[in-house]
């Protein structure tokens, strides 16, 4: 970059590196500061990504920052732990192969209505969500285009999605497709990453939110997390902005209630009148800004967000590719998910909640065919268990996470060489994302659009003029969509031509 920045990005994580492209390709400058020694945030490093199965950019925002990233669509497999043989489903968006046909037109039906529902509220995840307090022309706008989309719904869906929307996903799988690994499936998916079990309100919702977030398919990068990350930073710095590592933030520099820069722990100053952070909220606004320039309620708020991850990952080194248990191998566009119904989820669930690893956790996986690793990200492990993360505590977790993929994987003990584990705490202490949550705080109703990260908080801007929150903490929350960091991007750049 020539001459100082105009612009700081605090965090390179996908959502920083969106923001980034995007100033740099409206004009700006933007220099991102990353504190570790690689680009890309929870997307991981080359050795142990912490997002195995990166879900696709939004094409919208591919479109805006002129970048081709090739994606495949994935097939998910869903194995039962206590059925190894009959117990096997295989899933592609609504069509589901290997049940009864009874089996598989519910759940098509069902995953095709959910599907439209989705779509309807999909309109809100690339836009800032209308405020709550003093609604201006722009909020207007948005509530009536997706007023119209749900209107567009039609009588019947509409009922449906105001009946299910708060309502929860266990009892919905159970009404529709009774017990087994349908129900799994989509309770897996309304919860994964979050600290809410199926039966907890408002996972129908969470449901939906990802559904809208990638069209209802597993899309998958070509090339996996490291090729999104390269194609990220290669669009910020080709668009003329900077990406510096090992450069972490110790404090954002305020003059005259004006974001003025920021200071890095080694010191140095770095000046630009525009500050976007994609470190979480808890971290951006209490730790690097400060709560000296929040009022009380704000720090109360920001202070009591929910954010305690209950998502650990453990990589295992294998002699030979993973076989399921009927024999054919588990491919590199295949994701495999182990749980037996939405039941069992649950189960998982509450012994997280109160502090216990779960004796049968829930998990998907993938097979890294080159490194010849399965990465498992594994649902519901308290951030805390009792005892602290004890060398006992890792082992049993591991223990049971071995027994479970033993059940479904033929031979898998046997063909383990190495195996590495982050629980959430380990990913807290790397990322300096507080709780280690996948979403930066938990998506739920109370921290959910006009109300994330917190109410009072919503629409990016923060009260400081000129910082802007830009991470997975802000609309519309966690995965690799992007959209966070381009929403924020956007609204930055409406406010300079203002
Ligand atoms: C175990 C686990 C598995 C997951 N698996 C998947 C998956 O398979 N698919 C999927 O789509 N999503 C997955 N996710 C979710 C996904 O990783 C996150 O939602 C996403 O990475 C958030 O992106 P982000 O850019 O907002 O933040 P992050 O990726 O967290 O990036 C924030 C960046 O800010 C940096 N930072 C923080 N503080 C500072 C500071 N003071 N100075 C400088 N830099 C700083 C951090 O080092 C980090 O690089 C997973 C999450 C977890 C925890």
């Amino acid at each position: 970059m020539t001459g100082a920045p105009d612009a700081i990005v605090i965090g390179g994580g996908h959502n920083g590196l969106v923001a980034a492209a995007l100033l740099a390709r409206r004009g700006m400058r933007p220099l991102v500061l990353e504190a570790r020694n690689h680009a890309g945030g929870m997307l991981g490093d080359a050795e142990f990504p912490i997002s195995p199965m990166p879900f696709a950019l939004r094409p919208e925002i591919c479109r805006a920052l002129a970048i081709d990233v090739a994606t495949r669509p994935m097939e998910t497999i869903v194995a039962s732990p206590l059925n190894s043989l009959s117990g096997t489903l295989r899933v592609s968006g609504s069509r589901l192969d290997g049940g009864s046909p009874q089996q598989a037109e519910a759940f098509r039906q069902l995953v095709e209505r959910l599907a439209r529902q989705a779509e309807a509220l999909s309109g809100m995840l690339l836009r800032a969500p209308p405020r709550l307090d003093g609604a201006g022309p722009r909020d207007l706008l948005a509530l009536a285009g997706t007023g119209w989309k749900l209107r567009r719904l039609g009588k019947v869906d509409l009922r449906d999605l105001l009946r299910i929307a708060l309502s929860n996903v266990h009892d919905l799988v159970e009404d529709e497709l009774g017990l087994g690994l349908p129900g799994a499936l989509l309770a897996m998916e309304a919860t994964l990453g979050g600290a809410m079990g199926p039966r907890s309100p408002g996972t129908v919702l969470t449901l939906l939110y990802r559904m809208a977030s990638n069209g209802g398919r597993r899309m998958m990068p070509v090339g996996g997390p490291g090729a999104l990350t390269q194609a990220l930073a290669a669009a910020v710095t080709r668009a003329g902005g900077e990406i510096r590592l090992n450069a972490p933030v110790e404090r954002i520099l305020v003059e005259g209630d004006r974001a003025a820069g920021v200071a890095l722990s080694n010191g140095e100053i770095v000046r630009a009148s525009l500050v976007l952070s994609s470190a979480a909220p808890r971290t951006t606004l209490l730790d690097l800004l400060g709560p000296g320039h929040l009022d009380a309620e704000w720090v109360r708020r920001c202070r009591n967000m929910a954010c305690t991850g209950m998502v650990a990952r453990l990589d295992f080194d294998l002699l030979a590719p993973p076989r399921l248990a009927g024999g054919e191998v588990l491919e590199a566009d295949q994701r495999l998910v182990v749980a037996a119904d939405a039941g069992t989820v649950e189960t998982a669930f509450n012994a997280a909640k109160h502090g216990k690893l779960p004796d049968d956790p829930v998990m998907e996986a993938c097979y890294d065919a080159g490194s010849r690793r399965l990465r498992v990200s594994v649902q519901f492990i308290p951030h805390s268990p009792r005892g602290g993360w004890t060398e006992a505590n890792r082992q049993m977790l591991e223990t049971s996470v071995r027994r479970q993929l033993g059940f479904v994987l033929a031979g898998f003990e046997d063909s383990v060489t190495a195996s590495r584990m982050m629980a959430p705490a380990d990913i807290e202490t790397a990322y300096g994302i507080p709780g280690g949550h996948w979403h930066h705080g938990e998506l739920r109703i109370d921290q959910m659009l006009m109300l994330r990260p917190f109410d009072g908080a919503a629409g990016y801007r923060m009260p400081v003029e000129g910082l802007y929150l830009c991470g997975a903490g802000s609309h519309p929350g966690g995965d690799i969509s992007g959209a966070p960091g381009f929403n924020a991007a956007n609204a930055a750049l409406a406010a300079r031509r203002h």
